[in-house]
């Protein structure tokens, strides 16, 4: 039976609150998701009724806080098609993840003149540490083109790009300034095929499509907890078992040891080797429920109304004049996401989100950390940014529209 989005609503009490005396309507949830009573109570019941750190008491509360802990991994591993809990390394969100990555497996595989590949379309998460990591090692960072409409990654510059043979590719799953989908099982078969290994960038899609890394076949996938119903400060690396093996701990301290004498350690099994010291226990638990909640509602279910609301708003979008929209339009749904950025000629994107934001309407503008793609797509240097996720409904997007309107009117657009 198809879920009841509109029912679901009822699960997610900040949806009731009014701003600025009208109600509120929430489009930002690409920055981060609100969260369902489940969530919420799941982090009030692990502090009334059972919190202890994990995987060192022998009284009970400590054991159920463990056991929840290590089952919420054991959820988010089924989630993903990983192999189990060991792939399964928790951080605070997806740029950590990437930055473990790049300290880890970047300093011990990194050389002088070695080359990193990355695209124009990447969050800065994904371009800071491979920077960092560059300048250090005196290595080479590459970009992959977009193509000449700038909503895709263009193949022709991957290709030419493979043949550097660069040791890592590092590429966004889904753009969070575009909503492109890239094709990462093709890329990643690609790199392989030119001995790279490969890390995907998965904040925008973990939360919103059903995601195989087995399908995919990357060897490192990053997504955080807070943009998919969980709460900020919970994120995974998912690694390939026979590479986190071979990794180095960036951090040293309790629980990520086996052993320890005065001079050396030796490090625990996967995926504690790289959890060093106290971990966000609520957190993680938390995580596992929203994992239950997304899995309730069938995350194919949920790319579905996102692509119905995306399809919606952008049919809306496009007849009304001055709007110009960024990434895939309607005609390739397929490859698009549940977001929108777009912009109104004249008018300054951070004046269209105020006057958004008294209609009662969350959207996001600016840089949305991706600077040097937002710099190409506009001269403000700053797009407008809607986003959808399972909570949304098609009056939402009506409501945004009015909002629109609105800003055309203040702004005496004809
Ligand atoms: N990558 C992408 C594509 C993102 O959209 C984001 C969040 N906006 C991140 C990485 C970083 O996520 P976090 O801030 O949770 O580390």
């Amino acid at each position: 039976m198809a879920p009841d989005f509109d029912r679901l609503r009822d699960d997610f009490p900040i949806l009731k609150i009014a701003v600025h005396g009208k109600p509120f309507v929430y489009l930002d949830s690409a920055a981060t998701s609100q969260k369902p009573n489940k969530v919420i109570d799941a982090i009030s019941e692990f502090y009334r009724a059972y919190n202890a750190n994990i995987n060192r008491g022998v009284y009970e509360i400590s054991e159920k806080s463990t056991e929840a802990y290590i089952e919420s991994k054991s959820k988010v591993a089924r989630l993903i098609n990983a192999k189990g809990m060991e792939e399964v390394v928790y951080v605070r969100n997806t740029t950590e993840a990437i930055n473990l990555v790049s300290l880890s497996w970047g300093e011990k595989n990194i050389g002088r003149g070695d080359h990193i590949l990355i695209t124009e379309m990447e969050h800065h998460s994904n371009m800071v540490p491979w920077q960092i990591l560059a300048k250090k090692k005196g290595a080479v960072l590459d970009y992959v083109a977009l193509d000449a409409d700038k909503t895709k990654l263009d193949i022709e510059s991957l290709k030419s790009n493979l043949e550097k043979k660069p040791k890592i590719v590092s590429v966004t799953h889904v753009s969070n300034v575009l909503g492109t989908v890239n094709d990462v099982a093709y890329i990643t078969k690609l790199a392989h095929e030119n001995g790279a290994v490969v890390l995907v960038d998965g904040a925008q899609s973990a939360p919103h499509m059903k995601v195989d890394v087995k399908a995919i076949g990357c060897d490192f996938f990053a997504f955080s907890g807070h943009k998919m119903l969980a709460p900020t400060g919970i994120g995974t690396l998912y690694g390939k078992a026979e590479l986190l093996d071979q990794m180095q701990p960036i951090f040293g301290g309790g629980d990520m040891i086996k052993t320890v004498e005065k001079q050396s350690a030796t490090w625990n099994d996967l995926p504690w080797k790289f959890e060093a010291g106290t971990s966000n226990i609520e957190g993680g638990i938390a995580f596992g429920v929203a994992v239950d909640y997304l899995e309730g509602i069938g995350m194919e279910n949920i790319d579905d109304h996102e692509k119905e609301l995306t399809s919606y708003a952008l049919e809306k979008l496009s007849s009304i004049n001055d709007v110009a929209v960024f990434g895939p339009g309607r005609d390739e749904i397929g490859i698009k996401t549940g977001l929108i950025s777009f912009a109104i000629k004249g008018v300054h994107p951070h004046d269209i989100a105020s006057i958004f934001d008294s209609e009662g309407v969350a959207i996001r503008a600016g840089h949305h950390c991706a600077m040097p793609l937002v710099v190409t797509l506009a001269p403000e240097k700053a797009v407008s940014r809607m986003s959808f996720y399972l909570y949304n409904n098609m009056a939402d997007i009506d409501r945004a529209v009015q909002a629109i309107e609105r800003v055309r009117k203040i702004f005496k657009r004809k």
